[in-house]
This record gives C-alpha cells, sequence and structure tokens, in this order.
C-alpha cells in the first residue's frame, strides 16, 4: 500500500491495536495537540522520514505488533507494512515539544485542554526536561495554553525562551501572539513560529473560538514572514470543522499569498466537538493534493521546518514528506 494513503487511512481511523513484545518505551501521552488527555500514542514510521502518530485501542482494526527493539509490522486491510517504532523524546520523536501551561482560559470548541487538570511547568523544571532528552533532539518546540491572560503568557513564554537559549539548538515557538508577538520572539532567537488560524473562515473561527481574534492572528502571521524568513511560519488550519474543501483552498490560498505554511490538521474529535466523526482519508488526499499545489506554486516546502508540526508531521500529511 501506497505511504500516502496508509497514513490518510490511519489518521481516519486514529489509533491501532498495539500487540507484540512490551512497548512501553515507545508509548507518549500529551498534555496538548490532539491527544491530549487520552490514554497514549505511538509513532510509526518508516524509512527514517516518514512518520504517523496513531492512538493506541484495542478495539482498533488496524494492529501493530512490536517485533522488539522497537521494529515492528502494520495490519491494515490485508497488507503488512513494516517499520518502527520511534520513541517520543518530549511529546515526538527527536523534538523536546514542551506544553508550558496545560490549561487555558479560552473556550475552543474542539479542544480539551480547557477541561483537562493541567498547570503550569517552572523554568527551571522545563531547563531540566530538555537537559534529559538534549542528546537525542534536534529542535526545542515551545507551545502554551492561556493561563491567565495572553500577555501575561507571552511574557511567561519568553522567560522560559530566554532559559533555553542555552542548549543552542532551533526553538519554535505556537502561542496564542498579541500585538508584536512575533519581534520579541525573534529578538530571543526562535527560528520558527506558528500562529494558528485553526478554522477555514473567519465565521467558523468566531464559532469554534469565540473568545479569541481572526484578525489578530493573521496580523501576527502577516509581520512574522519577515521577521523569521521563508519555510518559517506556519499555521494549523483543522479539517473538518464543517468547513468545505473551496474555503480550505481559499484560505491556504491567503496563507500561501502571505509566505505562511497552512498545516492542515484533521480534527480529532474532543471537548465539544467529540461527536464529530474524523476526516475521511479520501477527503484528506484530494486536499492533499490541493495544498501540495499551492505550495509549489508560491516555492514554500515544509521539509525545511526544523521544529514543531511540520518537523514532527505525524498528525498531518505533509507535502514533500509524504508525497
Ligand atoms: S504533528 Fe504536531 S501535534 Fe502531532 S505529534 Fe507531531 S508535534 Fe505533536
Amino acid at each position: 500500500m501506497e505511504w500516502i494513503r496508509l497514513k490518510a487511512w490511519l489518521i481516519e481511523t486514529g489509533a491501532v491495536r498495539l500487540s507484540g513484545e512490551p512497548a512501553e518505551p515507545y508509548i507518549s501521552r500529551s498534555a496538548a495537540g490532539p491527544s491530549a488527555g487520552t490514554s497514549g500514542s505511538l509513532f510509526f514510521s518508516i524509512g527514517g522520514s516518514r512518520r504517523v502518530r496513531a492512538g493506541i485501542d484495542g478495539a482498533s482494526p488496524v494492529e501493530v505488533v512490536h517485533r522488539g527493539d522497537g521494529e515492528a509490522d502494520l495490519f491494515i486491510d490485508g497488507n503488512v507494512i513494516h517499520g518502527m517504532l520511534e520513541p517520543a523524546a518530549l511529546h515526538c520523536p527527536r523534538q523536546a515539544y514542551i506544553t508550558v501551561s496545560g490549561t487555558c482560559i479560552f473556550h475552543c470548541r474542539y479542544c480539551p485542554v480547557p477541561g483537562l487538570p493541567g498547570r503550569r511547568k517552572e523554568v527551571a523544571e522545563i531547563a531540566r526536561m530538555v537537559e534529559n532528552v538534549a542528546d537525542r533532539v534536534d529542535a526545542i518546540s515551545i507551545t502554551s495554553g492561556v493561563a491567565s491572560s495572553i500577555e501575561e503568557e507571552e511574557a511567561y513564554v519568553l522567560d522560559v525562551v530566554s532559559a533555553l537559549r542555552s542548549f543552542n539548538l532551533p526553538i519554535g515557538v505556537s502561542i496564542y501572539p498579541g500585538p508584536g508577538t512575533p519581534a520579541r520572539l525573534r529578538a530571543l532567537g526562535v527560528v520558527e513560529v506558528k500562529f494558528n488560524i485553526e478554522a477555514a473562515t473567519e465565521a467558523l473561527f468566531a464559532r469554534m473560538c469565540p473568545d479569541l481574534a481572526w484578525d489578530v492572528v493573521w496580523d501576527a502571521l502577516r509581520s512574522s514572514v519577515a521577521l523569521f524568513g521563508k519555510n518559517r511560519v506556519y499555521s494549523n488550519v483543522i479539517v473538518g470543522l464543517g468547513e468545505t474543501d473551496e474555503d480550505l483552498e481559499r484560505v491556504m490560498e491567503d496563507l500561501a499569498a502571505i509566505g505562511v505554511i497552512p498545516v492542515l490538521r484533521p480534527l480529532t474529535p474532543a471537548a465539544a466537538l467529540a461527536g464529530r466523526p474524523r476526516p475521511s482519508a479520501e477527503r484528506l488526499l484530494s486536499l492533499y493534493e490541493i495544498h501540495a499545489r499551492i505550495l509549489r506554486r508560491v516555492d514554500l516546502d515544509p521539509r525545511r521546518a526544523l521544529t514543531m508540526c511540520a518537523a514532527c508531521t505525524g498528525c498531518d500529511l505533509t507535502p514533500g514528506r509524504d508525497a
């Protein structure tokens, strides 16, 4: 089975059944991102650069058999694919991807974080976490909920970034921005940013994230490209919030036109959207073609990503990496 079809199918299915040798070192549990608060997930990869993250669920029709030392066979629809289980360093393979505040005052309808018993990590604690994995990561990625206010959260994240500069690793940051956030991050040596536009249209954004401002995110994205450069500015757009493919095409065109690489993030049904379906593999594959064409036309390339989701690619079909 072609890799991209396999990955799209796994994203639609959402989870695998895990059997074989004990695999605890390969199971990760997250405080943020699509699997926040779930019982665990794993990363299955082939050829070193093609990677997919899947939840673990004993009822899944897809089985991963761990043969030992990370070697694994994936059984899907009559096919067997040999690959590796990759251990997460912190949250994902090869990165120290840290959620600073695992709590949030906002209530985006798709997001499980506000309902989780999260807390804010101390700066020294974060530095220790990075220290513990520094020999097996290529990058540091920082994200955060908003614990008390957008301004206060940014100030705290800036303290975190300052404390992590001495590791001499590329640092990427994805937080909810305010005016001037990109310049302050850049001044501290941050190399990449991801400010998430989340929904394909402004009307959908207003419904999904009633406390947040669409224009503020766009302003941050616009100013970021001049500061961080080509292939260094990203924005998640969720697939499955009720938008059409035309809406997604338009927002991807708009992001690409200002030099921002869209990350198409399939909905993981959670929180108020727990009853929604995952986007189908067929839809993801057809959107992938549009995504790849748009990026090619403006010569943007997510394979250049150093940090965060475009460097990981576990949850999304990523042009260039998954072709
Ligand atoms: S793609 Fe992003 S959210 Fe998904 S596992 Fe990788 S870093 Fe985490």
